[in-house]
């Protein structure tokens, strides 16, 4: 069993370093999504602003429209008042003028307000277009960046899967099916090494008597704690 278990640790190498590919490959991607995922946010934000902005430029219009009909009231009112014949005539048009004259106010004093909301607003969407900008240049950068990185790291995978093809096939069919196997329910480490009788892999001694059997190399032995191939290992090899 001595040189199935030197095949098998080969072969858990080799299924490490890929592993360790697949998680570079997924990292190379991820920066990337988390860039479009900003982008895409500051582009509903920047959208929600715009819709916000143009409701007050649009009540900023109804206001001036208001005031200028306040105004030409007053203006109309005043006139007539210089040719009134009767008080209560005059006390009439008096009231109308005071009327338009104290909405005139209100709505000078709305249309300021606007002004100030909308000067903020506006800031606030230049900055979310500036954020959004600097984003996109980045992710303009990562992109070329990620497309020779994921183009090298496709090419070493492929290198290695090749690799690791051929050392399979040094090892007999019901060995590897049991590594297989175990290599998919335990995350990928099916073979661990027991160092001064603790397995690797789960950190908890093994029984005396079968770290002797480990030590022989005569069969495949199980962790009894985490049910991995175990195969000895110095402190050194680790
Ligand atoms: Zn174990």
């Amino acid at each position: 069993m001595k040189e199935e278990i030197a095949q098998l640790k080969i072969l858990q190498a080799i299924d490490l370093e890929i592993s360790e590919m697949d998680s570079r490959l997924a990292a190379v991607t991820s920066g990337l999504d988390q860039r479009r995922t900003a982008i895409a946010q500051y582009q509903t934000e920047s959208e929600q602003f715009r819709e916000r902005l143009a409701a007050l430029e649009q009540r900023q219009r109804e206001m001036e429209t208001g005031l200028e009909e306040d105004l030409a009231r007053i203006r109309d009112r005043q006139a007539k008042m210089m040719n009134i014949q009767t008080n209560r005539e005059y006390q009439s048009l008096l009231k109308e003028s005071e009327d338009a004259k104290k909405s005139s106010k209100e709505r000078e004093e709305e249309l300021l307000r606007l002004a100030g909301e909308i000067e903020e607003l506006s800031k606030k969407i230049e900055e979310c277009d500036n954020l959004r900008a600097g984003e996109e240049k980045l992710l303009a950068d990562d992109s070329k960046e990620a497309d020779s990185k994921l183009a090298e790291l496709s090419g070493a995978k492929d290198k290695i899967l090749k690799k690791r093809a051929t050392k399979s096939k040094n090892i007999p069919a019901s060995i590897l099916k049991k590594y297989e196997m175990l290599r998919e329910r335990r995350k990928g480490l099916a073979l661990v090494g027991v160092v001064d009788g603790v397995c690797r892999g789960c950190f908890m001694n093994i029984p005396p008597q079968l770290f002797n059997d480990l030590l022989k190399e005569e069969k495949l032995l199980i962790c009894p704690t985490c049910n991995r191939i175990m195969h000895h290992q110095t402190a050194d090899e680790e």
